[in-house]
């Protein structure tokens, strides 16, 4: 099986390639990118005119809700909606239940990953960093890690006690383990809701003061920098979360960090009456911070798009604000909004956008992925973006089980139309890909 992805924009941060040429796949493998000698004998054909080719692109961070809450997603219809949204690998988050802290845990979800439903696209799942997330001891970390985990982290329930972050950083760093941390200081966020100010102030909703992401930024980072453990700070928020981070790295810490879409796009003024589509940990912001977390993305201080796709069934979400959970389903639209606020403003080139949302986060968390260079991925992966595509996002046409998103109805501007993960393609039937395949 020979199939050609014709007269594309290459782009492949990985190889540091901006090129308009050809790639051949034969069977699962990516052959040769750039100019093609042998066109002879081609089974399919996509004429990828005006496209980008990209390695297929990896999200750092989803929730799969499998074991435990399949009613909100499974490890089936989470692949599915990350093939829809251009990923081939992704990272699921430890925060099932029971909690992802054991090797039998580690393999079960493997095994889901690898059935043929799930479309070929990888998952790589991230363990728990302490037992049952609870923050005390440290969980099995060793023997996850044979078992396959990429990172180790408590997510939503980030370790508080200095003294176990600590240890748990001086183990990893034997493990040569990268931490994930999800950075609030919990005593300071105190169940609150939202970004504490005026609107919090004006909706009568308890506040999140921005000091509880930024001390736990600057805590975790000294850590760092002190036992010389790799942390990936998740989701940054602030403007004062950006230039903690400036500083770290400035320091010598081994420190990364990413962005989600919601945080580069929306303020805290879109909760509007309540809406609970817009409730998201760290909070929603303010301008002035967008303003300057754009200048963090566009200088590389934030190294990362992550989508954070976290999925919740209606009638969680459809209660009072302060009740509902936190987060959104992200898949489907990160790279609509990613192409929309960042690269059609010239916040970020092409090439950069590919580089963070594909090979930054793979090498960050050492995944055999974000590259189109023959055999140093296991299988191709491959991700066609029409960056031209206008297309409004409705939640009624995606394939995450739930819907509870902060785009519906949002107009975007950039979508990706095919992704290969092996042997598996994904066409995006929504649109009219036919005028994509000539063969
Ligand atoms: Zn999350």
């Amino acid at each position: 099986m020979r199939t050609l992805l014709k007269n594309g924009r290459i782009l492949d941060p990985s190889q540091n390639l901006d090129v308009i040429g050809h790639v051949l796949i034969e069977d699962d493998q990516i052959v040769a990118v750039g100019q093609v000698a042998d066109l002879d004998d081609l089974d399919e054909t996509y004429d990828c005119t005006g496209l980008w080719i990209t390695p297929g692109l990896v999200d750092p961070h989803v929730h799969l809700r499998e074991p435990g809450a399949t009613h909100k997603e499974t490890i089936i219809t989470g692949t599915q909606a990350a093939a829809a949204g251009g990923y081939t690998t992704i990272c699921c988050m430890p925060n099932t239940n029971p909690p992802l802290d054991s090797p039998a845990l580690v393999d079960f979800i493997l095994d889901r990953a690898a059935s043929p439903e799930a479309g070929g696209v990888f998952v790589a799942p991230v363990g728990a960093l302490t037992r049952g997330m609870r923050g005390e001891e440290l969980a099995d970390l060793a023997a996850m890690k044979r078992a396959g985990i990429v990172a180790a982290s408590d997510e939503e329930f980030p370790v508080q006690n200095s003294r176990v972050m600590m240890r748990a950083m001086e183990f990893c760093l034997q493990l040569d383990l990268p931490i994930m941390v999800h950075c609030e200081d919990t005593a300071l966020s105190d169940n609150g809701s939202m970004n504490e100010g005026a609107v919090s102030a004006m909706l009568g909703l308890k506040g999140i003061p921005r000091s509880a992401e930024e001390i736990a930024i600057v805590r975790n980072g000294l850590l760092a920098l002190h036992t010389g453990c790799q942390i990936h700070i998740m989701r940054v928020s602030t403007w004062g979360a950006v230039e903690m981070v400036r500083q770290l790295k400035f320091l010598g810490a081994p420190v990364t960090c990413e962005i989600c879409p919601m945080h580069f796009s929306l303020t805290e003024d879109a909760i509007g009456e309540f809406d609970t589509s817009f409730k998201t940990t760290p909070p929603l912001r303010t301008q002035l911070d967008i303003d300057l977390l754009l200048q963090g993305i566009n200088d590389g201080t934030i190294d990362c798009i992550a989508s954070d796709h976290s999925p919740h069934a209606s009638h969680e979400v459809d209660v009072p604000f302060e009740e509902a959970p936190f987060g959104t389903a992200q898949l489907e639209s990160t790279v609509g909004v990613t192409l929309t606020y960042l690269t059609h403003r010239g916040i970020l080139t092409p090439l950069q956008t590919i580089d963070k949302l594909s090979t930054r986060p793979a090498q960050i968390l050492r995944l055999d992925a974000g590259t189109l260079r023959p055999g140093d991925t296991p299988v191709a992966q491959i991700t066609v973006i029409d960056p031209e595509l206008e297309w409004t996002f409705d939640r009624k046409q995606t394939f995450s089980k739930s819907k509870n998103t902060p785009f519906h109805g949002h107009r975007f501007r950039g979508k990706s139309v095919l992704t290969f993960c092996g042997g598996e393609i994904y066409r995006d039937a929504r649109f009219d890909t036919a005028r994509y395949a000539i063969a």
